[in-house]
């Protein structure tokens, strides 16, 4: 990185004290599923237009944002998408983030079908853990939550593989929609239990513009950890570091922990550290934002480093997101929640 004056920009922080950490970084827009709360398929069919390949960012463009993006203190890498293990080369990709000295952790959130395959030239490129999204393993519920009537083999395959291969801890989310998989939770739990796999329930969301969000669809985060305890004891542990998203159970038997993730009943910006890097190169600064900040042009017309921070930690010192907090007093009010969000699969979860 050629010299720059990096003081200036360094460990900016945004209009409500918090330190910019982790980036997570959309590789594609484009998913081998259609998850109705994410990417439903009646929206997003055969003929759908994803971005064309000159407009996604190159793996140079993307490991250079990462190398800015960690001079600014960043040191946690989620490689994300849609799914990102569809982007062709992806193990390239990884290998060049991991030769970075300030990525301190780098992981990637996949739907797991794919795992399998590429579990091995991962952790070969430098990829140490893994997030695996499995929402249920009622073969019913899972195909009708993936939208493409997907069994739940594959994906286990891929979880065995991962942890084959030496990745570890392996995560495994689960999104929980009232009526839908909540009757399946407490299966997914005695299946992971004491496999040292954190299982990790996440309050259905209010992502994107697309899945009927409502509250009567959201299960709080305190009944499914009730209903799981009824059956598997838990306590309550405390969180590994600030900003950790899930809220975090072990079982009192001492096989294992779960988490919670509880944006909706318990909201978490207070402590939010997260920036997102979109698939065609926009600073998006929280998951419910409505648009970004493009640094894919500046970035293609020749903007130079230090150009680049002044862009990127601008956009960070002018952050006010707290969408969370804001939706809970919005319902409370009745007040219209913003018309038009950024769609979640551009951005990643
Ligand atoms: S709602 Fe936005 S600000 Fe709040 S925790 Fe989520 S991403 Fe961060």
């Amino acid at each position: 990185m050629a010299a720059t004056n990096l003081s200036q920009h360094l460990n900016p922080v945004d209009q409500y004290q918090r330190p910019l950490r982790d980036l997570r970084i959309s590789v594609t827009d484009r998913c081998n599923f259609r998850c109705p709360y994410c990417m439903p398929a009646e929206v997003y069919g055969e003929r759908y237009k994803f971005l064309p390949r000159a407009e996604i960012l190159t793996f140079e463009e993307i490991t250079r944002f990462t190398r800015l993006f960690t001079s600014l203190g960043v040191s946690k890498i989620r490689l994300t998408g849609g799914e990102p293990l569809i982007r062709a080369d992806l193990s390239q990709l990884i290998g060049m983030l991991s030769a970075i000295p300030e990525v301190e952790d780098l992981t990637l959130t996949t739907n797991g079908y794919l795992l399998e395959k590429f579990a091995d030239q991962l952790v070969d490129a430098g990829l140490r853990r893994i997030t695996v999204s499995l929402d249920s393993l009622d073969e019913d519920v899972y195909k009708e939550m993936n939208g493409r009537n997907f069994g739940t083999e594959n994906v286990l395959k891929g979880i065995a593989a991962a942890e084959k291969a030496g990745l570890s801890p392996i995560k495994i989310n689960a999104v929980v929609e009232k009526g839908v998989n909540d009757h399946t939770l407490v299966d997914l739990a005695k299946h992971f239990k004491g496999s040292g796999h954190i299982l990790r329930f996440i309050e259905f969301m209010d992502v994107g513009n697309l899945n009927g969000w409502n509250m009567d669809k959201v299960v709080p985060a305190k009944d499914i950890i009730s209903a799981i305890s009824a059956e598997l004891p838990l306590e309550p542990v405390d969180p590994n570091y600030l900003g950790e998203v899930a809220r975090r159970w072990r079982y009192a038997d001492g096989e294992g922990e779960i988490g919670v993730i509880t944006s909706v009943t318990e909201p978490f910006c207070g402590d939010c550290t997260r920036a997102r890097l979109s698939t065609d190169g926009k600073l998006v600064t929280c998951l419910f934002a409505e648009d970004g900040t493009d640094l894919r042009g500046p970035m293609r017309s020749g903007a130079s480093d230090e150009e680049l921070l002044d862009l990127i930690s601008g956009t960070w010192r002018g952050r006010d997101d707290q969408y969370s907090v804001e939706r809970t007093a919005m319902l409370k009010s009745g007040i219209e929640r913003p018309a038009k969000k950024i769609e979640m699969y551009q951005i990643g979860g």
